[in-house]
């Protein structure tokens, strides 16, 4: 069993029920759900003229491997529809994968830790809420202190709390 965190985010249509739905789908996809952070009203980065996103980060465990989790993380954002017109733009539901135990992957399709990950307000302030002391691998520093350098990026929280799946 590997600990693994993924960031989920939405700006499109019933944001809130993306998210919860997508938690429900990686629990029944060999994904343990473990904690949800507070979710995070976020500015757009990549491509600023869309909506607002809705993000969260999740603590799970599995046994799948990750590449067998790329795929079913993959075939969850199909299923709820999120298609890949304008790249970095609008979408239903965005499922990363942030860290994977310790493992270092650098493959075509999947980069571990995700490589914008200490870059991202959005990702860190949910991250460092569930997990402050959790140290990135390759950078060897803990998620409160990379957050610290991502306090320009405008972040506001949310009232909205999903469900643990089974709660
Ligand atoms: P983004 O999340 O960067 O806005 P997409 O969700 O469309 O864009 O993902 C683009 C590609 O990123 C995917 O096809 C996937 O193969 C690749 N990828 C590489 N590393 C990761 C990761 N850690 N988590 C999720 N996708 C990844
Ligand atoms: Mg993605």
């Amino acid at each position: 069993m590997k600990t693994i965190y993924l960031s989920l985010g939405s700006n499109q249509g019933n944001r809130e029920a993306y998210l919860q739905e997508a938690i429900d789908r990686l629990s029944q996809a060999r994904v343990s759900v473990l904690r949800i952070s507070s979710v995070y009203e976020t500015e757009p980065q990549d491509f600023p003229d869309q909506p607002w996103f809705l993000n969260l980060v999740l603590e799970g465990s599995t046994e799948l491997f990750p590449m067998q989790l790329l795929s079913r993380i993959q075939a969850i954002e199909a299923e709820l529809g999120r298609s890949r017109r304008i790249p970095k733009g609008p979408r239903t539901i965005d499922i990363d994968i942030l860290l994977f135990g310790r493992f270092v992957v650098d493959a075509p399709r999947l980069v571990i830790p995700h490589p914008r990950l200490h870059q991202r307000r959005f990702v860190l302030e949910p991250l460092a809420e569930i997990a402050p002391e959790l140290r990135h691998p390759v950078f060897r520093k803990s998620m409160r202190e990379l957050l610290e350098g991502t306090k320009d990026q405008a972040v506001r929280k949310s009232a909205f709390r999903p469900a643990l799946p089974g709660a």
